[in-house]
């Protein structure tokens, strides 16, 4: 088959609804209009959105309104499973996991960083600093110290006593929503039009030794074209991984779905993989070029933050179940 054949049954088959759509260029992308600045971010966490949304008013640059914005988070010890104060794993330790992706496609991450709150700007400096997109553990803490990172302790008073608590039935249940629930995920939009995300979390609380989830890793955790748009994930993290869930929301983008249609595609292609989808929280938000947001969860009760226009709302996200 020809090779203009072959393209020509592919978009009037495998991509049907893109394909016919009018609003797609030679690219196969759909046409976008530039989106006013906008920042959304996963749960409910209006101080780090309003960081991020008024960096953005004052014409920051969405990358250093997405690290700004979820560091707020990071900080704040009330939070549980992002940055200090972020529970730890079976063994005691606190781990973090984060990472941020540039307009120009670029990526940096860090995983099983243990003595740095702010995860999300070390794997700034992995990205901007060193020739790799990933640095995990010793390695990871050690690059931090060289690039001026003071060594923190994570583990405060309160997660250790809630570990401690723990430790007497040693059970490893997740809780839908409730231990699951404070991983921050950002996607902005600057005025440029340029689009940027991050994603940073202690990972599930009480987890094995070692295991890293989906928010490092560039595709599950979270990905952007900033052709098309970005998707960022919260939520268990094995079920995420294996659907890479961010990357196949913004391919759904790229093909001409809407960000809601794209994060419901995705929530569903893990619900039939997971025949236990009932047991457990995943969730998706995705933006795309034009500013329109959309939002797609297994169960009820995740919500997500949306700053434009001077207006910081949480939304209820539509749910599978
Ligand atoms: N996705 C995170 C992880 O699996 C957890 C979360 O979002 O709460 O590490």
């Amino acid at each position: 088959m020809k090779r203009r054949q072959f393209i020509k049954n592919t978009s009037l088959s495998g991509i049907g609804v893109a394909a016919a759509s009018p609003f797609m260029n030679y690219l196969n992308l759909p046409i976008m209009q530039k989106s006013e600045p906008v920042c959304i971010a996963t749960w409910n966490f209006p101080n780090a959105s309003r960081k991020a949304g008024e960096m953005l008013s004052t014409g920051a640059l969405a990358l250093d309104a997405v690290e700004q914005g979820v560091m707020v988070e990071e900080a704040d010890i009330r939070n549980t499973t992002v940055g200090r104060g972020g529970a730890p794993d079976r063994e005691g330790n606190v781990t973090l996991d984060a990472c941020i992706m540039a307009p120009n496609g670029d990526a940096g991450a860090v995983v099983y960083l243990k003595n740095n709150t702010h995860a999300v700007s070390v794997a700034r400096k992995v990205m901007e600093e060193t020739p790799h997109v990933i640095l995990a553990g010793e390695g990871a803490d050690r690059f931090a110290l060289e690039q001026g990172f003071e060594k923190e302790e994570l583990l405060t008073t309160n997660s250790e006593k809630a570990y401690k608590e723990w430790l007497k039935t040693k059970e490893y249940k997740p809780i839908i929503n409730i231990e699951n629930h404070d991983t921050i995920g950002m996607l902005c939009i600057d005025s440029k039009g340029d689009i940027a995300g991050a994603c940073t979390s202690s990972g599930l609380s009480y987890k094995m030794n070692g295991r890293v989830g989906d928010s490092p890793i560039i595709g599950s955790g979270l990905f952007l074209d900033n052709e098309v748009g970005g998707a960022v994930a919260t939520g268990m993290g094995e079920a995420i991984l294996k659907s890479v869930g961010s990357f196949l929301i913004v391919e759904l983008m790229r093909q001409g779905k809407s960000p809601q249609e794209a994060c419901e595609i995705a929530i569903l292609r893990i619900v039939k993989q997971n025949p236990n989808y009932k047991d457990f929280q995943a969730a998706f938000i995705a933006i795309n070029k034009n500013g329109e947001v959309g939002s797609y969860c297994i169960q009820k009760g995740f919500s997500y933050m949306d700053f434009r226009n001077g207006e910081n709302k949480n939304f209820p996200s539509k749910y599978y179940i």
